[in-house]
């Protein structure tokens, strides 16, 4: 059976008229799941037994499975069973601004960055729309409370999975329906160059955030497949354009990794590649894991790095670490679980 939460509006009501329901039917079947946060096509007390019945025999309405969770001061990370068995990770962060829940859009993910978690587990399928809004639904009702903040950073490739991705935002932002702003709401892609395009055309204010990692081909084909296909120049002529399309500061992601990207020489060629572009970079100290050799910079190391960009006028801030304690790094606490269960 189906989810319910797969359907935007107009899917909804496309299906409701074709089957000889009402329009008014669509507003209210979505005040119960969306504002009312009722789960059950039972207790929807204003619809017809006859609505109710074509509901039940069409649609799931149930949310995911908490298989375990991992808690912190400041993170709680989630792994949730679907309805197939496969278990995907998302991680609630609680920030001085608000509540951020980091959501997965694969299970797995076949981008094969060097220095990944994710990717040691490659994709097995896309996540639906419907999953992805029930990472969403499902940590509110644990937590019983809104999230203020998505950001779309967990496992996968959100730009790899766009339709459903593109759906998953149509329900988040529409007032209806969970009702987040757009500008609460960023998407990270590794540089799927024409789908940056795609985004851009789609006008939403829904921020975006690349993760570069290198700011040269010779060092970015290393640690990044992709970089394979779609050149550095490339995907900074694409950044730029959805600058000019929608006027929207673009995050840069800058993992920091000891010896690898975190060099006086990195910083110099970063400043060159993003000179005068509507960009900040984050820096991002890289969290280690056991599977892989790569070391987190020194914090001296990440200052002076800082220091270059901002003496050269790019605006740049270091991520504050979270969760350390929790599996944090992306993917950890899913590539636990498999190994536990081999
Ligand atoms: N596929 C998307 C989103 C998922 S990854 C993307 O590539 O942007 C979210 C971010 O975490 C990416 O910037 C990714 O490069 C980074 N990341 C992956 N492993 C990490 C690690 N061990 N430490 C710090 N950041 C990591």
């Amino acid at each position: 059976m189906e989810s319910i939460f797969n359907y935007t509006e107009d899917e909804l009501l496309e299906l409701l008229i074709n089957n000889g329901f009402k329009k008014y039917n669509k507003d209210q079947i979505i005040d119960w799941i969306y504002k009312k946060k009722v789960y059950d096509f039972d207790m929807m007390s204003n619809l017809s037994k006859n609505l109710i019945g074509f509901l039940k025999e069409r649609f799931e309405i149930k949310l995911l499975t908490i298989e375990t969770f991992e808690g912190s001061i400041d993170t709680k990370k989630y792994l949730l069973k679907l309805e197939d068995g496969n278990k995907i990770e998302c991680v609630l962060m609680f920030h001085d601004y608000g509540k951020s829940l980091c959501v997965s859009t694969e299970v797995g993910c076949n981008m094969g960055c060097a220095f990944c978690e994710s990717g040691r587990l490659k994709k097995v399928r896309n996540l639906s729309t419907s999953e992805m809004v029930l990472e969403l639904l499902t940590i509110e009702n644990d937590i019983n409370s809104r999230i203020d903040n998505i950001v779309v950073m967990g496992i996968g490739e959100p730009f790899d999975n766009y339709e459903n991705f593109e759906k998953f935002i149509s329900i988040l932002t529409n007032p209806k329906m969970v009702e987040l702003g757009s500008r609460k709401i960023t998407v990270s892609t590794c540089g799927l160059v024409p789908k940056i395009y795609e985004f851009a055309d789609m006008k939403t204010q829904v921020n975006l955030a690349i993760s570069l990692h290198a700011p040269s081909d010779e060092l970015r084909d290393k640690l990044m497949p992709i970089n394979k296909r779609y050149k550095i120049n490339e995907l900074i002529e694409a950044i730029k354009y959805y600058i000019a399309k929608t006027n929207r500061r673009v995050t840069i992601e800058y993992i920091m990794i000891k010896n690898v990207n975190d060099s006086v020489k990195c910083a110099q060629e970063l400043v060159r590649l993003l000179k005068g572009m509507l960009v900040y970079v984050n820096i991002i100290p890289y969290n280690e894991t056991e599977n892989n050799d790569f070391k987190r910079s020194d914090n001296v190391q990440i200052k002076e790095f800082y220091d270059i960009l901002i003496n050269s006028g790019i605006n740049a801030t270091i991520r504050r670490e979270m969760g350390s304690g929790v599996s944090a790094a992306c993917g950890q606490l899913r590539a636990k679980s498999y190994k536990e269960e081999l």
